[in-house]
């Protein structure tokens, strides 16, 4: 009788931590996932804040063919994290904010002109979208 008793406790004991591993597992599984929601989110929020700022300088210079829907795309969006983080090859020459103009020393050793139509670089003419050489006057003029 004893040994039943004990075999019934121990197939009841597996149950439970069988049971117990798997509500671990989905809790588990439902904090990683909270925690990259969270992630994306505070990415998503860091990119419309920084884009919002990109335009409002857009618009301040006077370039008005690019929207805020131009500079959150993929690859507008990597020009930009571009012109951030390798500012320090770049050169502001010359701006005019007013006249919404700029000469830029790029990375190369290349000096290009901005006005609101665009850049003069081999980027800016393949695309027609604002190159990281724009996006570095957009981050360092002085207005
Ligand atoms: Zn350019």
């Amino acid at each position: 009788m004893w040994v039943v008793l004990i075999g019934l406790s121990f197939a009841a004991f597996c149950f439970y931590m069988a049971v117990r591993s798997i509500q671990k597992n989905k809790a588990a599984k439902e904090a990683a996932e909270n925690s990259v929601t969270a992630r994306l989110k505070a990415k998503a929020d860091i990119k419309d804040t920084i884009c919002t700022e990109i335009n409002k300088n857009f618009l301040d210079l006077g370039w008005y063919c690019w929207t805020i829907d131009d500079h959150k795309l993929e690859l507008q969006y990597e020009k930009i994290e571009d012109a951030y983080h390798n500012g320090k090859s770049m050169m502001l020459l010359d701006c005019d904010p007013v006249e919404g103009t700029a000469k830029v020393r790029g990375a190369s050793g290349m000096s290009y002109k901005i006005d609101d139509e665009g850049c003069s670089c081999p980027a800016f003419s393949k695309s027609q979208l604002p190159c990281k050489h724009m996006y570095y006057v957009a981050m360092n003029y002085d207005d």
